[in-house]
């Protein structure tokens, strides 16, 4: 990848950064308050319960912390100019497939035999 699409890329990153790290202390902010959560689109649940409405909820924190995880790793890699690599096969990933999701690990191809192993249990 030349400088000019690692910018390009890491510009992308940099968005989607910042737009989730502020979603993450807006969803952060609605866990300390649970009073008034009418207009929340999730439940509160009460903390310990291991009920669906917490698990759900859970997961959004985690998929926000998880892809702020893959943002970092990702902008890293461009410092290092890995980027746009395939984790597993070492092969580039589809451009289309970045501009989509720039934190991407995996190439298609990869990511769909992941989601199989994943469903499959
Ligand atoms: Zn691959």
């Amino acid at each position: 990848m030349n400088k000019k699409d690692l910018k390009y890329f890491q510009n992308l990153l940099l968005k989607e950064k910042a737009k989730l790290t502020k979603g993450l202390n807006n969803l952060e902010h609605k866990i300390d308050t649970p009073s008034g959560s009418f207009a929340y689109p999730y439940h509160m649940a009460d903390l310990g319960t291991e009920t669906a409405e917490k698990e759900e909820e859970s997961i959004i924190v985690t998929s926000i912390g998880d892809r702020l995880l893959l943002i970092d790793e990702a902008i890293e890699k461009i410092r290092s100019k890995t980027y746009g690599t395939c984790e597993k096969c070492g092969k580039r990933i589809e451009r289309e497939r970045l501009k989509v999701k720039p934190y991407a690990k995996l190439c298609v191809s990869c990511k769909e035999m992941e989601e199989k192993l994943a469903t499959g249990r």
